[in-house]
């Protein structure tokens, strides 16, 4: 970001920019607490300002040193103050992948040197990409939880992503802005046609819908901003993972007898997908670095190591997330029957 700071020193510089990395983790961390709000009220469609949080256990609304995010978790140990009924960990791990994702952004688009991205700062795109995290955030999680993927985030996202190619033109490789919104259309278009092309393929070929609306529209929006390029490898890696976190969940289902098999199975195609998204936003242009040096036959170690790290270490993660999604899950109805057996019955 040196160009936009002319006149300061080295020493002074870096300072400033230790601040902005705290600054950025900490605005992270609190639009994560904002997307646990977004994530639980809007399948609801209640209103995502009004209450204020309160304890789902005793109601109580809680105050904001309680509420505080990531560290208010652990020093209440995930029980409420007030009621002491539990709070999962899911809150604190939201926010605290928000305040991640956040600060990959910030450095990518402003300090991309320090990713090993040889390429110009563009500090005006990172309010957008940081939309995009958030957004891809509660897309996954709200699927997860309910089998939906917003529609207000897909179509809002593609319109949002055309004006932005329009203002931007480098978001789309280019510099005339008529090129770069031409470029993002088509993309869009690649995006829903290829998602419609699963989609059909998928009811007429397995006579199920593993590929809902849904996936189609949110392909779109991949489209629109990544292109061609990134929509396959979104496909094929969000498959890839699909099929892991499938292949997960049939385990933990064969190994716990409460769980049907079928239940495990059905597992949405979403959070693959919005981790294929991230995977590609954050290492796409490593990616295809790597696929040319294999081309001309002179991969760079760090490339190569990358290449094959980076995807499975985000690919266990999502495994052992859905396991112990489904773990939690079993333990629940497994205590959910013994409080069952033990009721009196007259
Ligand atoms: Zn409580």
């Amino acid at each position: 970001m040196g160009e936009y700071f002319v006149g300061l020193s080295e020493e002074d510089l870096t300072l400033l920019m230790r601040w902005a990395l705290g600054f950025v983790l900490c605005l992270g961390a609190i639009v994560g607490s904002f997307l646990n709000v977004c994530i639980y009220r809007i399948p609801l469609e209640q209103s995502v300002v009004t209450p204020r949080s309160h304890c789902f256990g005793c109601g109580k609304v809680i105050p904001w040193y309680y509420n505080i995010p990531v560290l208010a978790w652990f020093v209440l140990r995930g029980k409420c103050a007030y009621c002491k009924s539990p709070i999962s960990f899911r809150y604190p791990l939201i926010e605290a992948l928000t305040a991640l994702l956040f600060l990959l952004v910030f450095q990518m688009w402003g300090n991309p040197s320090l990713l090993g991205l040889n390429r110009l700062p563009i500090p005006e795109l990172i309010p957008f990409f940081w939309l995009f995290v958030a957004s891809t955030v509660v897309d996954v999680m709200i699927d997860i939880d309910h089998r939906i993927l917003l529609d207000r985030i897909s179509l809002g996202g593609t319109l949002i992503t055309l004006v932005v190619s329009a203002a931007y033109p480098v978001l789309q490789g280019c510099d005339d802005w008529l090129v770069a919104v031409v470029r993002s259309l088509i993309g869009a278009g690649a995006g829903f046609g290829i998602g419609f092309a699963i989609a059909w393929l998928g009811r007429r070929i397995f006579l199920q819908d593993a590929f809902g609306f849904g996936d189609v529209k949110w392909m779109m929006l991949f489209g629109a901003l990544f292109g061609w390029a990134g929509l396959l490898y979104i496909l094929t890696m969000a498959s890839l993972l699909g099929l892991v976190m499938g292949l997960g969940a049939m385990a933990v289902s064969h190994c716990r007898k409460t769980l049907r098999e079928g239940e495990a199975l059905a597992i949405p195609f979403g959070p693959a997908l919005g981790l294929a998204a991230l995977l590609w936003l954050f290492w796409g242009r490593k990616v295809l670095a790597g696929l040319e040096a294999i081309r001309t036959w002179s991969l760079d170690h760090n490339d190569a190591m990358l290449l094959v790290l980076g995807p499975v270490a985000l690919a266990t993660l999502a495994w052992l997330c859905v396991r112990i999604h489904f773990i939690r899950k079993a333990i629940r109805e497994e205590e959910a029957a013994e409080a069952e057996e033990a009721e009196p019955r007259d």
